[in-house]
């Protein structure tokens, strides 16, 4: 078999489609055929149903077949167009009605079958059906009713009708180019249905038993994929030995040790052990360091990168956002800095002149630990000797992250952290290429956070808790509702929250506000300035959800907690109680149902992280996922690994024996499906390195 496949045919080579529809698809992020022949439906339209129209209930919404009879067009006041057309079904005469359609009656001639989809009325004697949809019956397919019929997220421009033909046209056009990938053996143990016929279920099944099938194979192979990738990556991993080796004794290991106010942890000692381990061994480490929220992971990558340092090589942190670089470049800077390690922090707000001195000085080795956002990944960033390399808060960054981070140096050893644990069938799989270490339990002296759930009247009471405690000389956060995109902006709502406040229930109070859409410089600021007891009340959007650590902090207020999810309320609580002082957590909603107050509830009596998050394996339906959520890669479609977690084992285990068989995917079977995995990672080129 020669020629291409769906994912490098561009869609502008689909019949009928033309510069401007093209341009329509790409916003909907649809550039390719496969793009476009995956771009699912996000629920369906059973109007497989025909009956006369006299047999639907009046207001419903009905299916009806007739031959044209006639028809007639009104306009009853200036900007409405009224378009009947007359139809029997066999029964009586019905009526099927457009509004401001006038070109539809020239599309309809009389004596064709046609079927509309629509409300049913009974308007004196006469049946109308207002049309929704309609099919004229010419001899093509019926695609738009008739038929369990496809309802796709759509995009200003398009319309249902425009997307299921684009897709109708494509699933014929291209059909030769719907080529199994999946090895056979996996395809007939699993009872998968073939590519092509999937493609064309999934969008237009014949029944809700097809579309079941179709849709069970399409989540099995998102996984398949995603999974021979990580079991890809962990297999390269293991094969390249490092070039570098640390000394097996640190004497700046010691000296850290005995500058840190505290003693260790048993537990971050054991996560410390471990990693140390992985560093010795003559493969890279690959490690991931799960620890609930305030458990002290900063410290455990700290002495990692210490090791990496007295060994003559370059580390690197990276975080998600510039808070939080800023933030662990203070801390780490503190220490490094009084031991004679030179330390540099590299955003993506960093003036021309400036970022190219700190560019040499990485290239050169002067700097021997880079603390930065995405900046550090960036193509012009070169280290001298990179060895090891710390991501922070793993959820917010992908596979793909780790990849490129992980080409700054040759083989380095990867430490990622992350504070959202997952379940520990979860985290094999979704983390399947990672070793995982764990940190249980806090440091000692915490005092536990204090949950309570109220509704926004309440919220008063809130206030003025707060009020009591700034007047002891501790601090607050305040983090606003995420509003959806209709209505009005974050920015707005904080603003106006802010400004309520600071008025208001905290007059008095040093109030002030942080959020997203602020230069990094001014962000930095406002956190500087709340750090260090300039700011009594911070109002903010969910930037400071992550990593933010001010132990004078003692109390957070989540407006509309119910549009959280429990791993950003676990988050944003885990800003709290960082200190020797008691703190407390308030979560305002009104939100009413089941699922809300079970979450609210969750968070008000459950404290730990780790079982938190099988709670929310248990309580949540497809949508919100603790801790998996990944940026910056398309991940899934239209699996969901918690809902599919059955199909995810496997995927994990058939990808695990394949991997294990052909690591390169080369064989005959399995070349087709290495293919595959490039296409839908395009740029990620990984299968090239092995
Ligand atoms: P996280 O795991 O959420 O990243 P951090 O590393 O930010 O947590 O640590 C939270 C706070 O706990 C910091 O203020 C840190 O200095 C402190 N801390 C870390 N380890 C210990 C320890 N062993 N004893 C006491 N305090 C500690
Ligand atoms: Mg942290």
């Amino acid at each position: 078999m020669s020629g291409g496949d769906i994912w490098d045919k561009d869609v502008q080579y689909l019949k009928n489609v033309g510069p401007k529809r093209v341009g329509l698809l790409r916003k909907m992020g649809v550039s390719t055929i496969g793009d476009l022949l995956y771009y699912f439906p996000r629920d369906y339209d059973d109007r497989s149903r025909l009956m006369p129209a006299r047999a639907y209930q009046n207001g419903r919404q009905a299916t009806v077949r007739g031959v044209v009879t006639g028809g007639e067009e009104k306009r009853p006041r200036k900007g409405l167009t009224v378009t009947r057309i007359f139809i029997h079904d066999g029964t009586d005469r019905v009526v099927a009605v457009w509004y401001n359609q006038p070109f539809i009656r020239n599309r309809i001639p009389v004596g064709t079958g046609l079927l509309v989809t629509g409300k049913i009325h009974l308007f004196h004697t006469e049946l109308q059906v207002q049309v929704a949809d309609y099919e004229v019956e010419d001899g093509g397919d019926m695609i738009n009713t008739g038929r369990i019929v496809p309802i796709y997220p759509l995009t200003e421009g398009l319309s249902q009708r425009l997307v299921r033909s684009m897709i109708k046209t494509a699933l014929d056009q291209w059909g030769d180019y719907m080529r199994e990938f999946i090895p056979p053996d996996i395809t007939v143990r699993y009872v998968l249905p073939e590519l092509r016929t999937t493609l064309n279920r999934v969008h237009f099944p014949g029944s809700r038993e097809e579309l079941g099938m179709a849709r069970r194979r399409l989540i099995f192979e998102e996984l398949l994929i995603h999974q021979v990738m990580v079991a890809v990556v962990r297999k390269i991993c293991r094969q390249k030995q490092k070039k570098h080796s640390y000394p097996s004794v640190d004497h700046l290991e010691r000296e850290f040790m005995a500058r840190l106010p505290f003693t260790i942890t048993p537990g971050q000692g054991q996560a410390w052990e471990e990693i140390k381990k992985d560093m010795q061994y003559p493969y890279p480490m690959n490690r991931l360091l799960q620890g609930d929220v305030g458990a002290g992971k900063t410290v455990v990558c700290a002495l990692a990168m210490i090791r990496a340092v007295s060994g003559g090589f370059q580390a690197a942190l990276m975080a998600p956002t510039e808070i939080l670089a800023g933030q662990h470049y203070i801390n780490i800077k503190e220490y490094f800095n009084q031991m004679g390690i030179s330390v540099a922090l590299i955003t993506g707000g960093m003036k021309k002149k400036q970022r190219e001195n700190l560019l040499a000085a990485i290239k050169t080795g002067e700097i021997q630990v880079v603390v930065g956002t995405h900046a550090v990944i960036q193509g012009d960033v070169q280290f001298k000797n990179l060895a090891l390399a710390v991501i922070d808060e793993q959820h917010r960054f992908g596979v793909r992250q780790r990849a490129l981070l992980r080409q700054k140096g040759q083989s380095p050893d990867v430490l990622v952290m992350t504070a959202t644990p997952i379940p520990r069938t979860l985290a094999m799989t979704v983390y399947g290429d990672l070793d995982i270490s764990s940190i249980r339990g806090l440091p000692p002296g915490r005092k536990p956070t204090e949950t309570y759930v109220c509704v926004r009247s309440q919220a008063g009471y809130v206030y003025s808790a707060i009020k009591k405690e700034v007047s002891r000389g501790r601090q607050a956060y305040i983090v606003c509702p995420l509003v959806e995109e209709s209505e009005k902006t974050d920015l707005q709502a904080a603003v106006e929250l802010k400004e309520l406040l600071a008025g208001g229930a905290l007059d008095g109070c040093r109030v002030d506000l942080l959020h997203g859409r602020m230069r990094a410089e001014d962000k930095e600021d406002i956190m500087s300035r709340f750090r260090c007891g300039l700011v009594d009340v911070l109002v903010s959007t969910t930037v400071i959800e992550v990593g933010v650590d001010v132990p004078n902090a003692t109390v957070m207020t989540v407006v509309d907690a119910h549009r959280f999810g429990l791993a950003q309320l676990h988050q944003l609580r885990g800003r709290v109680g960082r200190g020797g002082y008691s703190s407390r957590c308030y979560l305002i909603s009104d939100a009413r149902g089941d699922q809300a107050a079970a979450r609210l509830e969750a968070m008000r009596t459950i404290s730990d992280g780790f079982v938190l998050s099988e709670k929310d394996l248990d309580l949540r339906g497809p949508g919100e996922l603790f801790g998996t959520r990944q940026s910056g890669e398309i991940l899934y479609r239209i699996a969901d690994p918690v809902r599919d977690i059955r199909a995810l084992e496997v995927a994990a285990r058939e990808a695990r024996r394949l991997v294990e068989r052909d690591p390169g995917l080369r064989s005959s079977e399995n070349r087709a499906l290495a293919r595959e995995i490039n296409n839908r990672y395009k740029g990620f080129g990984f299968l090239a390195i092995g």
